[in-house]
């Protein structure tokens, strides 16, 4: 189990049991309310959520990870309980998605630091315990030059969510089943599982009662999340992929089974109805309308219970099934081709969970 000193807590305070936190400080949830010395706190909590809801990470009072005092400690950790306590009473999920990144962010920056702590090595052995002990990362040090040593399987299976041609494992250096990493990445490595973590976290804590006069600033952050809930039109467009799929289908040629799987699958994402698409495959050389409709009722998860999604584009791209035209730029699944987001009032920086460039602050 991870003992942690008060450092450890405010630089990453999910950590933290929180209900014993507040009962450690002696502090009842409704004082945060009314007690205008307790209001710092409140503040920097509401602070906290606004810097995720703009899609950047919250400016904390610690320097390379350290208090100047010990009661700025206590302000980044209860700042942090509050800041649940606010998107709880808010109720917004775009709140919990947002907060959850922006603070993994942040612990990201103090693991790497901590990572690359040469002269303190108890800090990066908190580091790589943390990265373990949360994430089943196993992380060894190179001595030549303290780059990190991954074993592969972890490697691929916290890189798999990534879709940067860097994260593949053939961009890799890669020495005796070990994928080397800087301090950076190692923790790049985990932001995914880091925010799922968070985000578990926060759903998981029970919703408090309305803390009289704090009222007003759950309003807020509930009106400001209402604003930034993405809206979404299309163009109804196919993407090129597809319409490739239906011209060979039209003109009786072969569509390989990878191709009638990806046809079948997003025409049933875009919702529709078996009886329209099976008609497509009519032409194809091998046509069986029994057959044809009993993969349908399976891919729709009518018969057998599981729903099958659309390929990614990386996966098309593997098949030779893809045919990408510019408008195919950024998007990670035919579905999202064709997608804009409608512009709303108060647009901000949405949060990205990309690979910030290199020299970046992340
Ligand atoms: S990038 Fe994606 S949507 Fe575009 S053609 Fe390729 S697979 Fe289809």
């Amino acid at each position: 189990m991870l003992v942690l000193g008060k450092d450890e807590k405010a630089k990453y305070p999910f950590l933290a049991d929180a209900g014993r936190h507040l009962q450690e400080y002696g502090f009842e949830l409704p004082q945060f309310g009314t007690d205008p010395a307790l209001r710092v706190i409140v503040d920097k909590a509401y602070e906290r959520v606004m810097a995720a809801t703009g899609g950047s990470v919250y400016r904390s009072g610690l320097a390379d990870g350290r208090a100047v005092q010990d009661r700025m400690l206590d302000v980044e950790i209860l700042s942090f309980l509050i800041a649940i306590i606010l998107i709880k009473l808010a109720n917004r999920h775009t709140l919990v998605r947002r907060f959850a990144l922006s603070e993994a962010r942040r612990a990201e920056s103090y693991l790497a630091g901590d990572l690359s702590d040469r002269r303190d090595r108890s800090r990066a052995d908190m580091a790589r315990r943390i990265l373990h002990d949360l994430f089943g990362l196993k992380v060894g040090v190179r001595d030549s030059d303290s780059r990190y040593l991954i074993p592969v399987p972890d490697y691929l299976r916290h890189s798999s969510v990534f879709h940067e041609r860097e994260w593949k494992l053939v961009n890799r250096q890669v020495e005796d089943g070990h994928v080397i990493l800087r301090p950076d990445k190692t923790v790049r490595l985990i932001r995914h599982a880091l925010t799922t973590y968070i985000s578990a976290k926060i759903r998981n804590s029970p919703v408090p009662d309305m803390i009289p006069g704090l009222e007003e600033m759950v309003a807020e952050l509930a009106a400001v999340a209402d604003k930034l809930t993405p809206a979404y039109e299309s163009t109804g467009e196919n993407p090129p992929c597809i319409k490739h799929a239906i011209n060979v289908l039209k003109s009786g040629e072969n569509l390989p089974h990878s191709g009638r799987f990806m046809l079948a699958t997003f025409l049933l994402a875009r919702g529709r109805p078996i009886e329209e698409i099976a008609p497509l495959f009519k032409n194809a050389p091998d046509y069986s309308e029994r057959v044809t409709m009993y993969q349908l009722n399976h891919l729709s998860g009518r018969t057998g219970g599981v729903k099958y999604n659309c390929p990614s584009c990386d996966k098309l791209r593997t098949q030779n099934l893809c045919f990408a035209v510019p408008e195919c730029d950024g998007i990670i699944t035919p579905l999202q081709f064709g997608r804009r987001r409608k512009t709303v009032e108060h647009e901000q920086q949405q949060p990205s969970d990309a690979e910030p460039a290199e020299g970046e602050p992340a």
